[in-house]
């Protein structure tokens, strides 16, 4: 199994016997991480007596097709997620059942994509390959110091794969791969210092994840929050112009307060308090909370402002309020 700890790039790769014991689930109970050599097994939901306990061996951000691909090739199994007619649910009404299982239901909406655009689901599945492709690639050439490819070039060589499923409409940011583009090209334009135009693309991956709990969601959240400190932070580097939606200070920092303190709530709920990374966000949003005014994220009246500031910044970066993301405390 790969080791890493939270908000951590594998370092390296463990052999464990107890951890080997815990199965393969698209839609896992639990999850596996490193607190420096301890190995961790936490909950990600309810867990009842003689229930199986399951982990995901892939990043449970990608796509079903892509999930079921690496399964087969680097674990050499089927995922069976989609099949999985336990007896333990024929009690179960038909639809709730169908609506029970993942991979059956993303499977169902990836061909309902492929129909409508009237393509195959091996077309839908191969580009959704060669868009992965293309993300390495241009990732490889950013962390290397060779010779890079202009942003427009690299825009457009995505659009040229996505128009091959969706050739009248963008391929949507809640789809995978989509969420995984629009956050890499907004690494691109914060390293061109466009952190206007960077912020925009990381609202949109950010926001087009619809898992919202777990370690992955705990790892969007971090990620949203070091963009939207690009537009708090003094300076305002790398925003000359601003269109007449720009969100106001307040608003950016609301936005970016309520985000923290939600940020703040999932890791402590999904690593525990005694990790190193939530203390860091704890020690984080301590010092964050000084500079902000009242009520702060929590207190009664808090909730109202962050929904008033996130609907000015959502509607600055053209992205529909359905996609909001929701105080829990
Ligand atoms: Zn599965």
């Amino acid at each position: 199994m790969s080791i890493h700890q939270p908000h951590q790039n594998t370092i390296g790769t463990a052999l464990d016997l107890v951890g080997s014991l815990i199965n393969h689930s698209c839609d896992p109970n639990a999850f596996i991480f490193f607190e420096q050599s301890q190995l961790r097994v936490r909950s990600l939901r309810p867990i009842t007596a003689g229930e199986e306990i399951a982990q995901t061996y892939v990043d449970s951000r990608l796509g079903v097709m892509m999930r079921q691909k690496i399964l087969k090739s680097d674990y050499f199994f089927t995922c069976e997620c989609e099949y999985r007619t336990d007896f333990s649910f024929t009690w179960l009404s038909k639809e709730k059942f169908l609506g029970g299982s993942r991979c059956q239901e993303e499977l169902r909406d990836c061909q309902a994509w492929a129909s409508k655009e009237n393509i195959s689901v091996h077309v839908f599945a191969d580009t959704e390959n060669e868009i992965l492709q293309c993300l390495n690639r241009v990732i490889k050439d950013r962390n290397t110091s060779g010779t890079r490819k202009a942003l427009e070039q690299i825009e457009a060589d995505f659009s040229l794969l996505t128009t091959r499923v969706f050739p009248k409409q963008d391929w949507p940011d809640t789809l995978w791969p989509m969420n995984d583009v629009k956050l890499l090209l907004a690494k691109l334009y914060k390293d061109n210092e466009n952190h206007q135009q960077a912020v925009i693309y990381a609202l949109k991956g950010c926001l087009g994840f619809t898992r919202r709990s777990g370690p992955e969601w705990d790892d969007t959240l971090f990620e949203l929050l070091q963009f939207i400190a690009l537009l708090v932070i003094p300076e305002r580097k790398g925003i000359s112009a601003k269109p007449s939606s720009f969100p106001g200070d307040q608003q950016l920092w609301d936005f970016f307060h309520g985000l923290l303190h939600q940020l703040l709530l999932q890791s402590e709920k999904t690593f525990g308090l005694d990790t190193a990374y939530t203390k860091a966000i704890i020690t984080w949003h301590a010092n964050a909370e000084r500079s902000a005014g009242r009520p702060l994220p929590g207190e009664t009246g808090f909730s109202k402002r962050f929904d008033k500031a996130q609907s000015v910044i959502l509607s600055w970066a053209e992205i529909d309020m359905s996609r909001k993301i929701v105080l829990t405390g």
